[in-house]
C-alpha cells in the first residue's frame, strides 16, 4: 500500500485530503494527514469577533469532522522531515513514511519576532487578532475601550490575507461610530508597505477610503521594537508612532520543522514551483496554501484554487505522467469595509485587481473594487460556503484560474503581459 502524507489539517490540507481521497484507488494508496490541534478553525472570522459579530461557535468545530472518513488523521506534532528516506518525524517519537508528500503547514504569527512586542503590554494594551485567543482577549479589551490612539500595525510581508488589517481598521471605524466613540479614537493604520495595499489600482481606492474614514496613514514603517515604557512603536529608521492600543499584526512565519527540515527559506515558507506547485527540493513533495513561498495571497480561497491544481499533479504523478496543470495565482478575497457593505477583489499573479463586475460582465452581480452591499452578504455567506463546499473540496462555481470577463481591462498598460497571459 502506498501513501499520501499530507501535513497540515487545515485549511489546504483539509481540501486535498477530500479530494485525494476520492480520486486515489484505495487499495493501491492511503491517504493519511498530520496536525497538532483537533480544532478547525474559521480564521477569516477572526476579523468579525473583536466586534462581537462572530463567537465562539461560529469559527470553532472539530477538524475531525471535515475530512472524509476514509482520510486517516493521525493527531500529533510534526518535528521534522527527512527528504532523502521520504520520512516524517513526530515530536512523540513515531515515523511516518510517504511515497507522496503534501505540506500545508500554513504560517502562524510570531509575535515573539519583534522586540518588546511580548512585554508587560501583550495582552494588555497590545493585541493581535491572528489567533483565536489573540481575536478573544481584543474583543475584551474593545469592551473597555472609552478613546485614544488605536494603532493598527503590519509588521511585514508576507502575511496571511493581506487585506485583513485594513478591514480591521475599516471595522474599527464603524464600531467606534456606532459606540459614540469615534470621535473620541484616532485611528492610525501603519504599515511596511508605500501605500495601503500591495497593487497600484488597489491602493488608490483603499487610500480614498481611508481617507473619507479619517483613518490615518503611515507608510514605509518598518517596525523594530515596541517600546513598553513609552507606549510606541519605533521603527527600524527611528520613527515613532504613540499607542494607547496597539493591534499588532506580526511577522507571519511557516512551521519551524521545516526550518529543521532543511525545507524553508529565511521565514520558514518552503520554495515551491508557482505554476505546479511541485517544491523546488523533491519530485515527490508538493506544497500548498499559506506554507508556500509563491507570490500570491495567502487565502482561503487561493488554497482552494491551489487544490484544484494540486489535485491534478498529484494524480499525474501517480499515472508516471508529466506535470500539465498550471496555479496562475488566483485570488478571490471579499473585503469587509463596514456599515454593512463590503468589497470584492479578484486578480492573479500578473493582473492586479481591477474595477468591474464579478463573475458576468453584464449581469455581474458583484461590483469589483467597489463598496456594496452584497458584497458584505458575500463575505458572510463565505463562511458557511467554507464549511459546506470549501473544506469537503466541492466545485464552488469559479474555476482555479482567474477570468477577465467584466473586468476594466482598458486600465491597463497596453501590450501589458497581463493581457497575453489571460485565460
Ligand atoms: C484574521 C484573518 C482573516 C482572514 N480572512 C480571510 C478571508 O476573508 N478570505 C480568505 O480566503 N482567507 C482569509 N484568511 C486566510 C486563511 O484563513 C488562510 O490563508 C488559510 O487558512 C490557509 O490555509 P492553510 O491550510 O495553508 O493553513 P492553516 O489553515 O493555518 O492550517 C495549517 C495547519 O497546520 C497545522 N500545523 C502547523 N505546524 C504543525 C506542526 N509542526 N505539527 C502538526 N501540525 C502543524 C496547524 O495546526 C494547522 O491546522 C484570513 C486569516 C486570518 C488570520
Amino acid at each position: 500500500m502506498k501513501k499520501l502524507l499530507i501535513l497540515g489539517a487545515g485549511t489546504a490540507g483539509t481540501v486535498i485530503a477530500n479530494k485525494m481521497v476520492r480520486k486515489l484507488p484505495a487499495k493501491e494508496w492511503q491517504v493519511e494527514v498530520v496536525d497538532q490541534d483537533p480544532v478547525h478553525y474559521y480564521q477569516p472570522g477572526f476579523l468579525f469577533m473583536p466586534f462581537g459579530i462572530y463567537g465562539e461557535k461560529d469559527v470553532v468545530k472539530p477538524k475531525k469532522r471535515f475530512l472524509s472518513r476514509k482520510v486517516n488523521l493521525r493527531m500529533g506534532t510534526i518535528e521534522r522531515i527527512d527528504a532523502d528516506t521520504n520520512k516524517v518525524y513526530l515530536e512523540n517519537g513515531d515515523s511516518v513514511h510517504y511515497d507522496l508528500l503534501v505540506i500545508a503547514t500554513g504560517t502562524t504569527p510570531r509575535p515573539d519576532e519583534i522586540e518588546g512586542m511580548e512585554g508587560d503590554d501583550w495582552g494588555r494594551d497590545v493585541h493581535e487578532f491572528y489567533t483565536f485567543d489573540g481575536s478573544c482577549k481584543l474583543a475584551r479589551r474593545l469592551r473597555e475601550w472609552k478613546g485614544g490612539r488605536m494603532v493598527i500595525n503590519v509588521a511585514e510581508m508576507p502575511i496571511k490575507c493581506p487585506v485583513a488589517p485594513l478591514e480591521f481598521a475599516f471595522l474599527a471605524d464603524w464600531w467606534l461610530t456606532k459606540n459614540g466613540l469615534r470621535d473620541k479614537t484616532e485611528i492610525h493604520y501603519v504599515t511596511p508597505l508605500s501605500g495601503a495595499f500591495t497593487k497600484p489600482v488597489a491602493t488608490e481606492r483603499l487610500q480614498h477610503m481611508l481617507d473619507e474614514r479619517r483613518i490615518h496613514v503611515e507608510t514605509d514603517f518598518a517596525i523594530g521594537s515596541v517600546d513598553n515604557d513609552k507606549k510606541r512603536i519605533v521603527s527600524w529608521d527611528d520613527r515613532a508612532v504613540d499607542y494607547d492600543l496597539l493591534v499588532a499584526v506580526p511577522t507571519n512565519m511557516g512551521a519551524d520543522a521545516m526550518e529543521r527540515s532543511g525545507l524553508g527559506d529565511e521565514l520558514n515558507f518552503v520554495p515551491t514551483d508557482k505554476e505546479t506547485l511541485r517544491s523546488l527540493a523533491r519530485e515527490n513533495i508538493f506544497v500548498i496554501g499559506d506554507a508556500t513561498d509563491l507570490p500570491a495571497s495567502k487565502a482561503g480561497s487561493v488554497a482552494h484554487f491551489e487544490a484544484e491544481i494540486l489535485e491534478e499533479n498529484l494524480l499525474a504523478v501517480v499515472a508516471g505522467k508529466e506535470l500539465e496543470a498550471r496555479f496562475d495565482g488566483h485570488s478571490n478575497c471579499f473585503v469587509e469595509t463596514g456599515y454593512g457593505k463590503g468589497m470584492l477583489i479578484d486578480f492573479n499573479y500578473e493582473t492586479e485587481p481591477l474595477p468591474g463586475t464579478f463573475p458576468f460582465a453584464k449581469l455581474g452581480p458583484m461590483p469589483l473594487l467597489k463598496e456594496s452591499r452584497i458584497n458584505h452578504w458575500g463575505k458572510l455567506m463565505f463562511r458557511h460556503v467554507y464549511w459546506h463546499a470549501l473544506l469537503p473540496g466541492l466545485p464552488l462555481g469559479i474555476g482555479p484560474h482567474m477570468s477577465l470577463k467584466g473586468k476594466r481591462t482598458d486600465l491597463l498598460k497596453r501590450n501589458s503581459p497581463v493581457l497575453a497571459g489571460a485565460r
